[in-house]
């Protein structure tokens, strides 16, 4: 027997290990599995070139625990080592210059696990000690016995081994008793181990028999060696896509939409398969996430840095041996490599979309309405995406047809051009509350756009932008003859007196509301539109939207709603009013009053109480905010009672 130092300049890395590692001490299974895994690959490899001769036999990976002597075991069939290599790999590890590192580091647990690959020393996070009996592959070889009890020192000596390969037996610690538990460890195989090349068995499988659980004689296998993001696209199905969607997220109901299968090998490798999952609701966008994976060993689900911010709205994997794993997030995005895979992530993304688009337009526009806010958020925060997807970005009227904004520019330009040669696209984002202004804009033969998306508006103000003489106008933002304007304001025959003195009118009985401020305008809209309405200017109200999701213009969220009330003075019911303002009545009120005030003066007060003894007038105005679902409370009350009285 022989008794040594590990190869540390310091006695405290080991309680630097437990306490550092401590947020994340149940890395410790991944990485020895890991090695365990490495160590039958090695020996597969061995072989295929024979270096090793002979069948290999069984090469499960298992994990054992004994309750009893308190023992996690990982044992494995594969390379093994000799005394001289446990020497060299696990006594001389690299933990050169230690003490300077921690104490630089002594807050970033990642850097440390990162600079010295702590792998099999993890162990040491759960356990008092730990024992390593392990017999080579090569001939002759001697089987050899480490133990360490969580110091610098260690016993090595010769021992008895009939199999191949490496059992590395873990003390578990009386305060990681958890690890002794059969559900925490499959829990942790099942997150870790899930897509490993190599089986791993844990206890054997169980069944349900007359109302109680019994073992089988089958070993209970953990993972799925051959995932399908590892195989072929053209050996896979569409089944077999949507099955491995299901092995991946066990409590998803709901089929994807499609895939995209990643498969690169320069100047980075990286192969993984994402979908486009059928979201039902916000809550669902994040409960499922991309899986990160470093050859098949599961690293991480936030991948925030490494896939564009609207990817990771998609289900599915990456497993890159290229993307560095353990280096703090802020080093992650200026990595070239993590630049590089991100590109390239979003091209294919593209291309995929692209590619279904053209192959089967009818299909795509189905999917669309699932699709939309990914591609919408890819267009919004991702340049070169952007110039894409704007091939395959659509539009949905309100008949439920689907276009591009080339297309559907083309489709309406010669109905919706305004005298300015501007490009005046018509939506809404309530159908049933814009009815009256739809039908109005219908009847003119305009097109109405369906945008209720939660980034439509940000999508529209992007579409202006890059489209010189384009805009978009909510269907209730003016009259529609105002919204697309074809020639000069059609002009009506009211004297300004008349006109100040209605728009007074109007104003007078507005019923005043908190944050809220309606702005009388009098204009000839047409005959057969309603004699009054509420518009809402489409600036105005888009800011307000928009500064609800950004930071930086809550100065628009605080100002009040803005709706004009247009008195359409083409109305035959307003005409009336206004003629009968102006009949001989005012005009003798206004010459009896000559001389004291002016003209005008007089006209509006004369008007004023006029309008004031005509009770159409407020009914008028409850009509439009009704019309606009504004009418509430007391005022629809009096509403209600008028309307009685009136019949
Ligand atoms: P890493 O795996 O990052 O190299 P580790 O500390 O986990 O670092 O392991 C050090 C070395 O010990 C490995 O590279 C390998 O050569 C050897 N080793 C560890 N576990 C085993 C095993 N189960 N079988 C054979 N060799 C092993």
């Amino acid at each position: 027997m022989s008794k040594g130092n590990i190869g540390v300049t310091s006695d405290n890395i080991f309680p630097v290990i437990k306490k550092f590692l401590y947020s994340d001490h149940e890395i410790f299974l991944r990485e020895l599995i890991s090695n365990a895994v490495d160590a039958t690959q090695k020996l597969k490899t061995l072989s295929s070139v024979g270096e090793v001769k002979g069948d290999l036999g069984d090469l499960r990976v298992r994990v054992i625990i004994n309750k009893e002597k308190k023992t996690l075991t990982v044992s494995d069939h594969g390379i093994g080592m000799t005394a001289e290599e446990v020497d060299k790999y696990i006594n001389q590890i690299a933990f050169s210059g230690a003490e300077e590192f921690v104490n630089k580091y002594k807050d970033r647990t990642e850097a440390i696990i990162g600079h010295f690959g702590l792998g099999f020393y993890s162990a040491f996070m759960v356990s008092k000690k730990v024992e390593i009996f392990s017999l080579s592959y090569q001939e002759d070889a001697k089987a050899v016995h480490w133990s360490c009890e969580g110091d610098p020192e260690y016993t090595m000596e010769e021992t008895i081994k009939a199999e191949r390969g490496t059992d590395v037996v873990l003390h578990i610690d009386d305060e990681f008793s958890q690890y002794l538990e059969d559900a925490t460890i499959e829990g942790l195989l099942r997150k870790y181990c899930k897509f490993l090349p190599v089986e791993i068995a844990f206890g054997k499988k169980k069944e349900w028999k007359d109302g109680k659980e019994v073992e089988l004689d089958e070993e209970n296998i953990i993972n799925d060696i051959n995932p399908a993001w590892t195989r072929k696209p053209a050996d896979l199905t569409d089944e077999d896509y949507d099955k491995f969607y299901h092995e991946l997220y066990p409590t998803q109901m709901e089929e994807p939409l499609f895939h995209i299968h990643l498969n690169v090998d320069y100047p980075f490798n990286l192969t993984g398969i994402l979908y486009f999952p059928k979201i039902k609701s916000n809550l669902d966008v994040h409960r499922n996430k991309i899986q990160l994976y470093c050859n098949q060993v599961y690293v991480t689900d936030e991948v925030e840095n490494i896939v564009p911010e609207y990817l990771t709205l998609l289900h599915g994997v990456i497993d890159s041996p290229d993307i560095p794993l353990n280096v703090s997030r802020s080093y992650l995005q200026s990595d070239n490599n993590v630049k590089k895979i991100s590109g390239y992530i979003t091209k294919k993304v593209a291309d995929k979309l692209a590619e279904l688009y053209k192959a089967d337009k009818e299909e795509f526009a189905k999917k669309w309405d699932d699709i939309k806010m990914f591609i919408q958020f890819g267009m919004l925060t991702d340049e070169k995406f952007y110039e894409k997807a704007k091939d395959f970005a659509l539009l949905k009227n309100l008949d439920g047809k689907y276009a591009t904004l080339e297309e559907y520019k083309e489709q309406v330009k010669e109905a919706q051009t305004d005298k300015d040669g501007n490009l005046v696209l018509l939506y809404t984002n309530d159908p049933d509350a814009h009815y009256t202004f739809i039908e109005r804009a219908k009847a003119k033969g305009y097109d109405v756009l369906l945008m209720d998306g939660e980034l439509d508006v940000h999508t529209m103000s992007q579409a202006e932008q890059k489209n010189e003489k384009l805009r978009f106008v909510r269907i209730d933002s003016d009259t529609i003859e105002n919204l697309i304007r074809k020639d000069e304001n059609a002009k009506d025959d009211y004297s300004d007196e008349q006109r100040e003195g209605l728009r007074k009118a109007f104003e007078a009985f507005i019923p005043k509301a908190e944050k809220l401020n309606y702005y009388v305008t009098c204009e000839p809209a047409a005959a057969d539109a309603l004699p009054v309405f509420l518009t809402q200017n489409e600036f105005m109200r888009r800011m307000k939207e928009m500064s609800a999701h950004q930071q930086g213009m809550s100065f628009y969220g605080q100002m009040p709603d803005q709706y004009n009330l247009v008195v359409n003075t083409a109305h035959p019911l307003i005409q009336e009013l206004a003629a009968k303002m102006t009949s001989e009545q005012v005009s003798e009120e206004v010459e009896k009053k000559e001389g004291e005030e002016t003209k005008k003066e007089t006209v509006i007060k004369t008007v004023y109480s006029l309008a004031n003894e005509d009770e159409r007038l407020k009914q008028l105005i409850d009509i439009a905010l009704l019309a606009s679902g504004q009418l509430k409370g007391e005022a629809l009350a009096k509403f209600v009672n008028r309307s009685v009285e009136l019949l």
